[in-house]
């Protein structure tokens, strides 16, 4: 079966290079699956879990949010942070929920909702990728 090869890259570093027979992932209009040879194209993706499927299993990782490169042979997700499933602290994702939560809760016109819903977001999103 034909492969692409997966980059998954944060301004801290790559955080997974590999190949795989397909990519499922969420841009900001819809869920993409991609395989190999398709055609090219960039998106921006939302906070959501990048799914990397071959043969004998899958690879799961937790996506903050970035862009999405496809090639005919290559995928390039460039990304605000991403960890593998692996490499999640559930605790400290749990701790960022609370904290989150607790923004969203208070009456205080000092909270920056917008920015307390996406960190809610991303927290959410690793302790789904870290639960499968
Ligand atoms: P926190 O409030 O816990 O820092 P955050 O959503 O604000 O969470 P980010 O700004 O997205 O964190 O990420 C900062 C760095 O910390 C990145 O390198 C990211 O991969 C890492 N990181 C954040 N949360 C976790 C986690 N629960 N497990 C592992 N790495 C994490």
């Amino acid at each position: 079966m034909k492969t692409l090869t997966v980059s998954v890259v944060t301004p801290d570093g790559e955080v997974l290079v590999d190949d795989y027979n397909m990519v499922s992932c969420k841009a900001e209009n819809g869920e993409l699956g991609i395989l190999p040879n398709h055609i090219p194209l960039v998106a921006p993706l939302t906070i959501d879990a990048v799914r990397l499927k071959r043969d004998n299993g899958e690879d799961i990782v937790a996506v903050s949010g970035g862009f999405l490169e496809v090639r005919p042979d290559k995928v390039s997700i460039l990304a605000r942070s991403a960890e593998k499933a692996i490499d999640i602290d559930v605790e400290r994702a749990e701790q960022a929920r609370k904290r989150a939560e607790e923004l969203l809760k208070s009456k205080d016109a000092k909270v920056d909702e917008a920015r307390a819903r996406m960190a809610l977001n991303r927290a959410m999103n690793r302790l789904n990728v870290a639960n499968r």
